[in-house]
């Protein structure tokens, strides 16, 4: 095989090692874009372990998105500004949005479009949580009202049992012509950074929506097992 180049073994592989080296871009960013705290009702990682297992397995940002609170993201940022960005997934009456560089928490429980207005007030970025999730996801009319006024939807959740409910946020994504955020839904240390993506460099809303298109996704799911976790954690922040 070697000898039909001419040139040896390793003249063979340049083709390959330039292209593999082009889509390696250093000044990309390790982007986890969906995990909790024990500011959730259903989560036990202390906010300090968060921190650390993220920089352990290499992220360079990582958006802390608590149901319904902002204040274990802001302890997280405190501790690691550069890491940190400040999210918060938010229930609203038809299902939960997912909300990056948020300065001012949005209430739980508003219909969609005024949660969506509140976020726009203070330009924050605006994804979908596991839309097509039958559990805990969105009807279908609902989530075409909101597609025009956000910016994305969660293509990939680590959580999502069967594959079919993040192909049906993607199929949705393209139809819409929105971004597609990938995060890991993480609420046990083992899941951060089981899935995500890598970015070019951005500071702040507007340049995150301007560096979506150029996305690479992480998509590795959790298993049907890990749900169990949460299900613990709550009862045990229960007795708290
Ligand atoms: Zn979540």
């Amino acid at each position: 095989m070697h000898g039909e180049c001419g040139v040896g073994g390793v003249a063979c592989y340049a083709p390959y090692v330039w292209r593999v080296m082009a889509s390696y871009n250093p000044t990309m960013l390790n982007i986890e874009t969906h995990c909790h705290t024990d500011a959730s009702h259903d989560c036990r990682v202390r906010v300090e372990d968060l921190v650390k297992t993220a920089r352990r397995r290499g992220l360079d940002r990582l958006v802390v998105t608590d149901h319904n609170t902002i204040s274990g993201a802001v302890r997280a940022q405190q501790m690691d500004p550069e890491l940190i960005i400040v999210g918060q997934e938010i229930m609203t009456e038809q299902g939960e949005l997912l909300a990056f560089f948020v300065s001012e928490e949005v209430p739980r429980d508003l219909p969609p479009m005024e949660a969506i207005r509140l976020l726009r007030a203070q330009d924050a970025y605006i994804s979908v949580s596991h839309p097509f999730d039958p559990r805990r996801g969105w009807e279908l009319r609902a989530l075409e009202a909101i597609a025009p006024h956000v910016d994305a939807v969660e293509i990939f959740n680590a959580r999502n049992i069967l594959p079919v409910y993040n192909e049906a946020a993607e199929r949705f994504a393209a139809r819409f012509q929105l971004g597609g955020t990938a995060g890991s839904d993480a609420h046990t240390l083992i899941e951060v950074g089981r899935a995500g993506m890598r970015l070019p460099a951005f500071k702040d809303a507007a340049s995150l929506r301007a560096a979506m298109p150029q996305a690479q996704y992480t998509k590795r799911a959790s298993g049907p097992l890990i749900r169990l976790a949460s299900r613990y954690a709550a009862i045990l922040n229960k007795l708290r």
